[in-house]
């Protein structure tokens, strides 16, 4: 009732300018959700007029295909950005659930089980005071209907840890010491890894690794803004 009364006095806007109305208005809906190019379904990378993928021909991955809401450009830009700062995780949320919702036939084609968000180094949460790509992903497996899992995923950085170590300490440190082992929670699973930006993928290639040695049958990545070159992302 009282924030019937509010909405009365103070009309919901926009989440991304004035414009009244609730959640995203017409235009910043229209500028976010919908991807002007095709996308490659297995790195997300735009596409050429020949639909062939530059990018990912002759590259495997550990992942078994890449969703994304669009290009790491204009709206989508502001939008990523905004999410690195504390009062994003709403945003986050809202963005993520009309995502999913407005590509439903897609996600539920996918057969997933359960959503998870690619972790946030601690000291990075710690100081955000949340995972945007966690915000992202509630709102998506919300929509979904399917579980949101926060295993303990491994940022699994072995090589850059291993380089830092000398000879005899790598020998000592075994090759896939920070993959997980067989998590019997993981065992059979189709996971939707969710993150905010994909720039390489490598890091979206190390967790799907670490997940499917854990036991995932199949990981697939949705990520809001493919980047190319030039962005802090992973
Ligand atoms: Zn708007
Ligand atoms: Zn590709």
């Amino acid at each position: 009732m009282w924030n019937g009364l509010l909405d009365l006095i103070y009309p919901p806007c926009c989440m991304l300018c004035p414009t009244p109305g609730g959640r995203f208005c017409a235009r910043c809906e229209s500028a976010l959700f919908h991807d002007n190019h095709s996308a490659c379904p297995r790195c997300a990378d735009t596409l050429g007029p020949y639909s062939s993928c530059a990018n990912c021909a002759g590259k495997k991955f550990h992942f078994d295909g890449v969703f994304r809401l669009g290009v790491y450009d204009g709206l989508l830009r502001e939008v990523v950005l905004r999410l690195k700062f504390a009062d994003g995780e709403t945003l986050g949320r809202l963005v993520g659930q009309t995502w999913a919702a407005q590509c439903r036939p897609q996600f539920v084609a996918l057969n997933l089980t359960c959503a998870m968000p690619v972790p946030l180094h601690w000291r990075r949460r710690l100081s955000r005071g949340y995972n945007q790509a966690e915000a992202v992903g509630r709102g998506i497996a919300a929509e979904l209907g399917i579980p949101m899992q926060s295993f303990r995923l491994w940022r699994v950085r072995a090589t850059a840890d291993q380089k830092a170590l000398r000879r005899s300490e790598r020998l000592a440190n075994p090759r896939g010491a920070f993959a997980a082992t067989t998590n019997p929670a993981l065992v059979g699973k189709r996971v939707l890894l969710v993150d905010d930006v994909m720039t390489t993928g490598s890091t979206c290639n190390e967790s799907a690794l670490a997940l499917k040695k854990a036991g995932a049958a199949a990981v697939f990545v949705a990520v809001l803004a493919r980047a190319t070159d030039g962005v802090n992302g992973g």
